[in-house]
């Protein structure tokens, strides 16, 4: 940030992750809410955390991607022990796009092929549903956002919803968890595929409106 501020003397500069972006924008676009999580899984798994319309960045900032969820019980018959090189079986270990294409022996991009009632995306979902357990018990987001590239397979979504309802189990007594308006709580990005940059937007023009002109 100091080399951008040097670079461009009196333009307002900002920095934070490629989710936290994501996930202020995510909240700012609904007025009804001031929270969200923002989950995006590729090569690798990252969540962005807003709260009260604020990014978390706590001690460094969220690496949600690398909480541990149990283990389904195929990956333990099959004895899949995931491939985060730091953890191995943690949830970018286990449900990364590159741990999804070492179950299917497929490279990533042959991953299309794999139809939609493969039991693979059965298995993704129960680790995203726990990671949507964890971001509602441990945070109460208003919303969480599920993206990147592998939830372009759509059919995740009602997959991921239902499990999550069946873990919690009725314990948030919320309409948003206990109804179909979970339809509503675990959404595809509004910006799809352009949720990162237009994140970035997001935060360049709030850092913009809080700067003085005269700065
Ligand atoms: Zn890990």
């Amino acid at each position: 940030v100091p080399r951008l501020k040097d670079a461009f003397p009196g333009v307002p500069c900002c920095f934070d992750t490629d989710v936290n972006a994501p996930a202020v924008a995510e909240a700012h676009e609904d007025p009804s809410i001031q929270s969200c999580c923002y989950v995006t899984v590729g090569t690798g798994i990252g969540i962005g955390v807003c709260i009260g319309g604020r990014p978390v960045h706590g001690l460094v900032h969220p690496e949600g991607g690398h909480m541990y969820t149990p283990i389904v019980e195929s990956d333990l018959k099959s004895q899949f022990t995931g491939v985060c090189p730091f953890h191995g079986c943690c949830l970018e270990g286990m449900a990364s796009a590159p741990s999804l294409a070492a179950r299917a022996q497929k490279s990533i991009h042959d991953m299309k092929d794999v139809a939609d009632d493969d039991p693979l995306w059965d298995t993704a979902a129960h680790y995203y549903a726990h990671a949507c357990v964890s971001m509602t018990l441990m945070l109460s987001p208003e919303k969480i956002v599920l993206g990147g590239g592998v939830f372009n397979r759509s059919v995740l979504y009602q997959k991921v919803r239902a499990k999550t309802q069946q873990l919690l189990n009725g314990y948030i007594q919320h309409r948003r968890l206990l109804t179909d308006e979970i339809n509503s709580y675990i959404v595809e990005p509004k910006y799809g595929p352009d949720a990162g940059i237009q994140g970035a937007r997001f935060l360049a023009q709030q850092a913009l409106l809080q700067s003085s002109p005269l700065q």
